[in-house]
C-alpha cells in the first residue's frame, strides 16, 4: 500500500515552530513521509497581524494552484479565530485550532477525535544547533489590542517534572541549545502551585550543560530573583527579550498591560548591574490609538537613555474583535509609519552600540548549519552574531571567538 505523503508549512511565532515539528515526527512515526507534492498539506498559520493573516490566504491559495490535488489542513491562531472563512478557501478540508491541533494525525487517518488535555507539549527538532521547547501555552491578560488570548485560550502549563525530561531528549538528541517558549512564559506553573523562577532552579539543578534561552517574558513577570539566577546560571544566557509595547504610562494604560515604563527601567537597570554584558531586546508597539505626538517623541528620548541593545518595532495593526480596534483616535497609515522608521532607526543604532562595545572580548559561540557566501554564523551567549569562514567540522559546535569589527554580522 502506498505510504501516505504531507507537507507541514508554519507562520508566525516559535509556538508554532515547535509545535508543527513535533506534529512532523507524530506523522512519520505514524508511516506518513515528506513530500513536496504531497497528499496532504497542513498550514499551521498566525493571526497576530493583518499581514500574518494575509500570508496564510496567499500560501493556501498558492499550494492550491499548485497542488491542486492536494488536501489541505489550516492550524494555528487564524483558524482559531475564524475557522468558517478558511472552510470555504478553496482546497481546505479541515481547521484545526490551537488546542485540537493534535488531533491531525487521527483525522488523517479518518480516525474518531479524541478530546485532547488542556497543555500538550511540543518542541522543535528540525535545527541541529538549538530547539524551541513549549513549556506554557495561553495568556489570561487580555491586553486590549491582542487576538493571541483569543486563539490560544487560557494560561496552562507543563509540569517542570516534565519538561525536565523533555530537556533530557533534546540533549540527547546532540542539540545544544533550548529557547523555552510559550505564550506568556513568566505565568508558567501559576495554576500548577508553582512558577518560573522554581522551573529555572530545577533545570539549574538538572545541570545537563545545554544552553538555556528565555523567550519572551513580561516585565513584571521577570523578578528579581530570576535575573540573580540567570546572573549566577552556567546554563542560562545572558539574554532577555521583554515587552514594553509603549513607552507612555498613559498608552501602556490603554494597552491594559501591568506595568508602568519605571518598573520596566528598573528590570533593564537591574540586569544591567549583575550582568553588564547582557543583551536585552525589547518589543514595541508604533502607532496605538490615541498616542499623541508628544507622547511618542518624550518616549523616543526615554527610550534613547533606555541601555537595551535593539527593539523589535511593529506597526499597530487594528485586529478585529479588539477592545483597541474600536477606540477613537486611531493613527493614520503615514503617521504609524514615520513613527515605525523613527523607532526602527533608533533600533539600528542600540545594536551597533552594543555590538561595538563588545569588540575585543572572546565569547562562546554556538556556530550554526546556515551559510553564505562561504561563511557560517552563529551567536555568542549573549546573542551577537558573528560569522567564521565556512567549515562543516565546526557545525552544532561552540568556540570561543574573539570578537572583532569584521567577524560582527550586524545584517
Ligand atoms: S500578554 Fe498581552 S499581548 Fe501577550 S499574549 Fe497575553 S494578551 Fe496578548
Amino acid at each position: 500500500m502506498k505510504q501516505p505523503t504531507f507537507a507541514i508549512y508554519t507562520l508566525g511565532c516559535k509556538l508554532n515552530y515547535s509545535e508543527s515539528s513535533d506534529l512532523s515526527r507524530q506523522l512519520v512515526n505514524a508511516g506518513f513521509s515528506y513530500a513536496e507534492h504531497p497528499d496532504y498539506i497542513i498550514l499551521n498559520s498566525c493571526a497576530v497581524t493583518a499581514v500574518a493573516e494575509k500570508k496564510a490566504r496567499n500560501l493556501v491559495a498558492h499550494l492550491h494552484r499548485e497542488y491542486p490535488d492536494s488536501q489541505i489542513v489550516v492550524t494555528g491562531c487564524y483558524a482559531a479565530l475564524r475557522p468558517k472563512e478558511i472552510q470555504q478557501w478553496p482546497g481546505v478540508v479541515a481547521t484545526f485550532g490551537n488546542e485540537d491541533k493534535m488531533n491531525v494525525l487521527p483525522f488523517l487517518r479518518g480516525e474518531s477525535l479524541p478530546t485532547n488535555p488542556p497543555f500538550f507539549p511540543a518542541f522543535s527538532s528540525s535545527d541541529r544547533t538549538r530547539s524551541f521547547l513549549k513549556i506554557q501555552d495561553g495568556c489570561d491578560y487580555h491586553c486590549t489590542y491582542c487576538t493571541v488570548w483569543r486563539a490560544r485560550g487560557e494560561s496552562r502549563s507543563d509540569n517542570i517534572e516534565h519538561v525536565l525530561h523533555e530537556i533530557e531528549q533534546i540533549h540527547s538528541m546532540g542539540i545544544k541549545e533550548i529557547n523555552l517558549t510559550g505564550v506568556n512564559l513568566g505565568d508558567f506553573g501559576r495554576k500548577n502551585g508553582t512558577n518560573f523562577y522554581e522551573l529555572l532552579q530545577a533545570i539549574e539543578k538538572q545541570d545537563s550543560g545545554i544552553r538555556i534561552r528565555i523567550s519572551s517574558i513580561e516585565p513584571n513577570l521577570l523578578t528579581d530573583e530570576i535575573i540573580a539566577l540567570a546572573a549566577e546560571s552556567r546554563m542560562i544566557m545572558p539574554h532577555f527579550h521583554i515587552p514594553l509595547q509603549s513607552a507612555s504610562d498613559r498608552v501602556l494604560g490603554l494597552m491594559r498591560r501591568r506595568y508602568q515604563r519605571d518598573l520596566y527601567a528598573h528590570k533593564v537597570a537591574k540586569i544591567k548591574e549583575l550582568m553588564p554584558h547582557a543583551c536585552i531586546a525589547m518589543d514595541i508597539i508604533a502607532g496605538f490609538p490615541t498616542e499623541t505626538e508628544e507622547e511618542f517623541a518624550d518616549g523616543l528620548e526615554w527610550l534613547e537613555a533606555l541601555p537595551i541593545s535593539y527593539l523589535h518595532v511593529f506597526t499597530y495593526s487594528r485586529r478585529p474583535n479588539t477592545i483597541a480596534a474600536e477606540m477613537v483616535g486611531q493613527i493614520p497609515s503615514p503617521v504609524k509609519k514615520d513613527r515605525t522608521n523613527r523607532l526602527l532607526a533608533l533600533s539600528e543604532a542600540k545594536k551597533h552600540i552594543f555590538y561595538n562595545s563588545h569588540i575585543g572580548e572572546t565569547r562562546p559561540v554556538l556556530l550554526e548549519s546556515e551559510s553564505k557566501n562561504n561563511w557560517m554564523f552563529g551567536f555568542t551567549d549573549n546573542y551577537i552574531k558573528v560569522r567564521i569562514p565556512f567549515d562543516e567540522g565546526k557545525i552544532n559546535a561552540i568556540e570561543n571567538i574573539v570578537l572583532t569589527e569584521e567577524n560582527l554580522e550586524l545584517s
